[in-house]
């Protein structure tokens, strides 16, 4: 389908003039690159979330390969991390040569059941890696807890989740290394971009190297120490990021708005179930998913999907379990029925048009026509 048939996106970013004019400026300036913008974003980046440390990079999939790298995963190493996620926590994994070990998720919080953790962990498990899954970061104080236990590291995977915070802990500050990522679905954008948190120094230091070449971090000595990649942001997208980190207290409000608005109009459908945050969370909302009942089948929701993009909607998959994936179902062995709850969740789950700027009228059209679409399936 042409983009001009679609009348209601599934994201739309929000920039203003004020982007427009930050990234005007650096454009005149002599700074395109890893100029004093970039350094003014960590900082303020790293302030907002409340950690020592912050190292910008070109998206959130190098901001976690980097992760990896940097505490020395490699090969023969073990992962343990979720099936129902975006692809890039398992790609990071294999990026590096590890292995990445599945567990299923909980079928309420849809982020891993962290008590199935331990029966996976052996001598060869290096680390942890939790995603906060639209948005919702619970259960990671438990993943810290059998970290700490079996002297396991977490990478936590925050990328969904700027801004929502844990029993008053802010996403972000579950791991030894925690990552977000700006691309323009994200609560802030930066174009494409990502960032790495911790309060480890050394770390810091690994990651700043590995992001630019491999560079030892002395000003003025030009030693590669490493094999290193260049994953830098731009001065031009790190000034984007800067007002966008600005607007964003105002923004996750929006958004919380227009769940609010599905929410309330969903509520007595009784052939769906929307997604809301458990309740020691404080969710910012990344998207807005439903989950038909258990009647339907796949077929029935992506019928669903054709029928709302035909009507000028567009929906989406979130997610398509990563073990039944080609290449990794392949070189893992992986087949249907493996992790049951992920695949089920992911067969039945539809993400709805969702961003800050979205109107009540435009919510009560998806609305509509997702009931409609229901009623043609039932029929
Ligand atoms: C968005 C996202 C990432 C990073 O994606 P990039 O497109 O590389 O910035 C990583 N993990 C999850 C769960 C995400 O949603």
């Amino acid at each position: 389908m042409k983009n001009q048939d679609i009348e209601i996106y599934l994201s739309r970013p929000d920039i203003t003039e004020q982007e427009i004019e930050a990234v005007r400026s650096v454009l005149m300036s002599n700074d395109l690159s890893s100029g004093p913008k970039v350094t003014e974003f960590e900082n303020k980046f790293a302030e907002y979330i409340g950690r020592k440390y912050a190292i910008a990079v070109n998206s959130g999939t190098s901001a976690l390969f980097l992760c990896v790298k940097a505490l020395g995963i490699g090969p023969g190493d073990e992962v343990i991390t979720t099936p129902f996620t975006f692809i890039a926590s398992t790609n990071c994994i294999l990026m590096a040569d590890a292995t990445p070990v599945f567990v299923d998720i909980d079928g309420e919080s849809l982020n891993i059941d962290f008590a199935k953790i331990e029966d996976k962990i052996n001598e060869k498990t290096k680390a942890i890696l939790p995603v906060a899954v639209f948005g919702n970061p619970v259960g990671m104080d438990k993943v810290n807890d059998i970290a700490k236990k079996h002297n396991l590291f977490v990478i936590e995977d925050s990328c969904e989740a700027l801004g929502s915070s844990l029993g008053g802990k802010k996403a972000g500050n579950f791991g030894i290394l925690s990552t977000f990522a700006f691309y323009p679905n994200k609560q802030i954008t930066t174009g494409e971009g990502g960032m790495i948190v911790t309060d480890d120094e050394r770390l810091t230091n690994i990651c700043r190297s590995l992001r630019n070449q491999g560079l030892k971090n002395i000003s003025g000595a030009t030693v590669y120490e490493r094999v290193g990649f260049n994953f830098r942001l731009s001065d031009i997208n790190s000034t984007i990021g800067l007002v966008q980190l600005t607007r964003l207290t105002e923004n996750i409000k929006k958004r919380q708005q227009v769940a609010r608005w599905y929410q309330d109009i969903l509520k007595n459908e009784t052939r769906l179930k929307t997604f809301s945050a458990t309740e020691d969370c404080n969710l910012s909302w990344f998207l807005f998913i439903v989950h038909l009942g258990e009647k339907y089948t796949q077929k029935d929701r992506d019928k669903v999907m054709n029928l709302m993009l035909k009507a000028g909607i567009q929906t989406g998959v979130y997610f398509a379990p990563v073990h039944l994936q080609p290449y990794i179902a392949r070189d893992f062995g992986y087949k249907d029925g493996d992790f049951p709850i992920t695949e089920k969740v992911s067969q039945r789950t539809l993400a709805l048009p969702f961003y800050g700027n979205l109107s009540k009228e435009k919510v009560e059209t998806v609305c509509e026509n997702l009931k409609k679409c229901l009623d043609v399936i039932d029929s």
